[in-house]
């Protein structure tokens, strides 16, 4: 059976150290997550799979990782000063705060089987709150001196366009690719890893020739799509593309489409998002616009140095390339791999297994290997040198584990998404009758419970392949 709610998720997350509240000890702080010994693995594995398929793999792609904290008119120019608003209601009897556009989602503080609106409480009228995170830059308190934590990776890409341009000599279509943190004020943060305040992106921004745009957004739909399915384990079924209407695009936008998941509690929601920015980005971010011959509508820049342009040596002119944005969440490719590997399965004898059948690649942990006597030294000193050498060779996250019996260790495993469990044993030190079984070891799919014996020498290829 797969996961029906969230909170199975969470308390898995918890008990098994994948995921715990944001200092929890503190009563926590509301849309915070700290991933744990886990979590971190599957996280970086994700990260991972993700810069592998978009910056490795392909030859027009280029990586960077940008300031956090960046000059403040960079958020003026690129309107999130102005539009980074969602709609805020207060509720004058229980004085609950939600997201008008999000109501279906709330809950009342006071009736927690009621949306708020649908219990006594009376709804002010919407007003709109900038959910960037304002700080102070410097030691002495000045009104002028303040900065934004970014609120989306994005920006970062957009201000390096020249540098990288200039750098790397690339022709369009190009990209820029970045995993990293922002930080979103979120008005109720909730739903676990779903809507938190600090969370990470793996973001893209990929310049092509005004004309070619159309086209290349499809193409990064599709591509992320039989990503998400081939790469990270998600089902097509649970996957569904969301068509944004025109009236309620974001400012910089010509065309969005989300790749959205079937979460569990949730429903249908966003994964990731695909923008056709068209040249506004890099046209309001430009010095001299008005000789740009801008398709998009920017605020006069009275800043900026530079002139994001390209120049076009077909045409023999300066371009201001369009932009196609595909633009995921770390934290919600996690919680849609973890919620689609996630099983309980009756066994034969009656007992309930949990299993969480993520993708190899995205196991935290690849290999255990556990000793089936943990008093007798020959064998544990074997499983050991096994678990050093995969580690060392394989490049591979493996683990020793001798702390309980070997039915309760696979379990363990199982439930932390550990691929394969190798078993040490008598017949593997050559201490039983059938001398044949020297040096072979027993490994155990997590998935199927099927075991074979191979030799010991071959494991590390066996392992190898299959993740
Ligand atoms: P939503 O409509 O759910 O608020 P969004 O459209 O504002 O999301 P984008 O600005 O497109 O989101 O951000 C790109 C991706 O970053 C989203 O698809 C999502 O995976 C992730 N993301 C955005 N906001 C959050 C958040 N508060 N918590 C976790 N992930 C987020």
């Amino acid at each position: 059976m797969p996961a029906e709610t969230l909170e199975q998720l969470v308390s898995l997350c918890k008990r098994r150290g994948f995921i715990f509240l944001g200092s929890e000890i503190y009563g926590g702080l509301q849309g915070t997550y700290d991933y744990g010994p886990l979590g971190v693995e599957l996280k970086n594995n994700l990260k991972r799979l993700w810069w592998r398929h978009n910056v490795y793999e392909r030859d027009d792609m280029e990586g960077i990782e940008t300031a956090i904290l960046m000059n403040k008119h960079v958020w003026k120019y690129s309107g999130h000063e102005e539009t980074f608003v969602d709609p805020l209601v207060d509720c004058k009897t229980c004085k609950g705060r939600f997201r008008e556009d999000k109501l279906a989602d709330g809950i009342c503080p006071k009736n927690p089987k009621k949306r708020p609106g649908e219990c006594e409480g009376q709804l002010t009228e919407p007003r709109s709150f900038n959910l960037m995170f304002k700080t102070q830059v410097g030691p002495v308190p000045d009104p002028e001196s303040y900065a934004y934590l970014r609120p989306e990776t994005a920006q970062g890409m957009f201000v390096n366009f020249k540098n990288v341009l200039d750098s790397t000599n690339r022709k369009l279509p190009f990209g820029i690719a970045q995993i990293g943190k922002s930080f979103r004020n979120e008005i109720t943060p909730r739903n676990f890893l779903f809507r938190v305040r600090e969370l990470e992106q793996m973001e893209m921004e990929y310049f092509v020739k005004p004309g070619m745009d159309e086209e290349l957004h499809e193409e990064w739909i599709q591509d992320h799509l039989n990503w998400w399915v081939n790469e990270v384990g998600l089902d097509r079924e649970k996957l569904a593309l969301h068509e944004h209407p025109k009236e309620k695009l974001s400012h910089y936008s010509k065309r969005t489409v989300d790749i959205l998941y079937k979460f569990p509690t949730l429903g249908f929601d966003e994964l990731e998002g695909f923008a056709n920015r068209t040249d506004f980005d890099l046209g309001s971010h430009s010095r001299d616009q008005e000789k740009l011959n801008l398709t998009a509508r920017v605020a006069k820049n009275e800043h900026s140095t530079e002139r994001l342009t390209y120049f076009d040596h077909e045409n023999n002119k300066h371009i201001v390339p369009f932009v196609i944005e595909p633009a995921a969440g770390v934290d919600r490719g996690c919680l849609a791999a973890l919620s689609e590997a996630y099983n309980e399965e009756t066994l034969e004898n009656g007992d309930v297994r949990t299993v969480l059948k993520l993708k190899p690649a995205l196991s935290p942990i690849k290999v255990a290997i556990l000793p089936l006597k943990k008093n007798a030294d020959e064998i544990v000193n074997c499983a050991k040198s096994i678990k050093k050498t995969l580690q060392a060779k394989g490049n591979m996250r493996a683990v020793y584990d001798d702390t309980a019996g070997i039915g309760k260790l696979y379990r363990r495993q199982d439930e932390i998404g550990t691929p394969f469990c190798v078993t040490v044993d008598f017949d593997t030190i050559g201490r039983s009758d059938d001398t044949s079984l020297q040096n072979t070891v027993t490994v155990r799919d997590r998935d199927t419970m099927q075991q074979v014996r191979i030799p010991i020498a071959e494991l590390l290829n066996y392992v190898t392949e299959r993740i």
